[in-house]
């Protein structure tokens, strides 16, 4: 293969600014024509109006054409994920996440991380998170489905002796109207142990059908954040998913945690890795129930509550309503803090940028009557890097707030 076989894609005139500027990303409004008859999927070179070779890409259908994989005129074989991955992992190294050998003390140990963080690895379509060995990987392009062999004999290249088996998890992430029909499952290796370490703490990561790739491993570093709030507290994790803020609080010495999420598997996770570090521990209580619903009752009850919900915009569309949601929400919720609480509370939409989250908390906080401080601001961990050139790949945005 070389790259001689790859087709061009074309671009109009004028159109190769923000690729000279290495936004990863062809719309489909620059193209002018195709060389041939691509699949979807296919690696393409793209060429500007002066004939010029730009970047080469994975080619897909829909607003955005092509996602680059390289600004030089390379192939893209298993050498080229190998120098990728090789980075991506140095990268985690240099951050300290990959801390899972027999000389780390186990309070310390984390064998949980983000590998590959899609455009942030310079790998758009991507995503790879570690849990004690066993790599999960998920393609959110056609492009990077074609290549899943390719990367998984890079990964093995890269991981050595450390990487235990990849599970392939793509069936809800691959564009609906390629119909690809992937179903989930091991592409190399195979495992039955489902618990990983994060800061010396135990989680079963249901990578088989659990939301994103089984866990939200974007929340490490605002959990430990969390914990060192917990002391004496009276904890509410509400929207808790798999209980990570929950387990963290119950370490930092809470004097009670409650989690709630409206999902009753979600219930059963949490309590599952309560009992795996506390067992029998009866500060924790989980309750299956809408947001809400719960709220209605809170009245003075907890003085450190965790708001994390799901993506309220998932496109630029719905971006009025889903400010008009976290203001509801965090505006129920301070009404009825003690004075003295914290509240951490979080948006994971893309399409809501941190000052637009700012702003839906200050008019909360105005909403609610009540005298607000910003002690944190919060985002998403390094192994969750933003590409300079990209940066959209900025979603996760919290605020850590005082409520007087
Ligand atoms: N904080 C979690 C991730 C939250 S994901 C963590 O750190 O892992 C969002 C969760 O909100 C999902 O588990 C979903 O089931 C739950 N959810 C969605 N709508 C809800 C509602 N109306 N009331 C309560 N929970 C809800």
């Amino acid at each position: 293969m070389s790259v001689k076989s790859y087709q061009s894609l074309f671009l109009k005139r004028g159109k190769a600014d923000s690729l000279c500027r290495k936004h990863p990303w062809v719309f489909s409004g620059a193209v002018h024509h195709i060389d041939g008859v691509p699949q979807e999927g296919d690696k393409l070179r793209v060429i500007d109006s002066d004939g010029r070779f730009v970047a080469v890409g994975h080619w897909q259908i829909g607003s955005i054409a092509l996602r680059v994989l390289s600004f030089s005129d390379e192939v893209i074989d298993v050498g080229f994920y190998i120098r990728r991955l090789s980075i991506a992992l140095d990268v985690r190294r240099s951050i300290g996440v990959v801390r899972c050998d027999d000389t780390i003390r186990p309070e310390n140990r984390n064998d949980m991380y983000r590998l590959v963080h899609g455009e942030g690895d310079f790998l758009p379509g991507l995503v790879i998170d570690m849990y004690a060995g066993t790599a999960v990987m998920q393609a959110h392009s056609v492009g990077m489905h074609e290549d899943r062999m390719l990367i998984a004999e890079a990964l093995k290249n890269v991981m050595g002796d450390g990487l235990k088996a990849i599970y392939y998890k793509s069936e809800t992430t691959l564009p609906y109207k390629a119909a690809l029909g992937q179903e989930n499952g091991f592409i190399f290796g195979r495992t039955d142990n489902d618990v990983a370490t994060e800061n010396g703490l135990d989680f079963h990561i249901d990578w088989l059908k659990g939301q994103k790739t089984g866990f939200f491993v974007d929340q490490r570093d605002n959990r430990s954040l969390l914990e060192s709030y917990a002391k004496g507290r009276n904890v509410l994790n509400m929207f808790c998913y798999t209980g990570g803020f929950s387990v963290y609080a119950m370490r930092g010495g809470a004097k009670l945690v409650h989690s709630v999420d409206s999902s009753a598997k979600a219930v059963d996770l949490v309590r599952a890795n309560v009992g795996l570090n506390f067992p029998e521990d009866s500060r924790h209580e989980a309750f299956a129930e809408d947001a809400f619903k719960f709220i209605e009752d809170m009245e003075g009850k907890y003085d450190l509550v965790i708001l994390d919900p799901p993506a309220f915009a998932k496109h630029r569309d719905a971006l009025k309503q889903a400010l008009r949601g976290y203001i509801r929400l965090n505006a129920r919720v301070m009404e009825k803090m003690p004075g003295g609480s914290v509240l951490f509370t979080f948006s994971c939409s893309q399409a809501v940028n941190k000052d637009q989250f700012r702003t839906a908390i200050f008019t909360a906080a105005v909403q609610a009557g009540r005298n607000v401080r910003i002690l944190h601001q919060l985002h998403q961990p390094a192994d969750h890097p933003i590409n300079i050139y990209h940066p959209e790949g900025e979603y996760l945005k919290g605020l850590v707030v005082y409520v007087e």
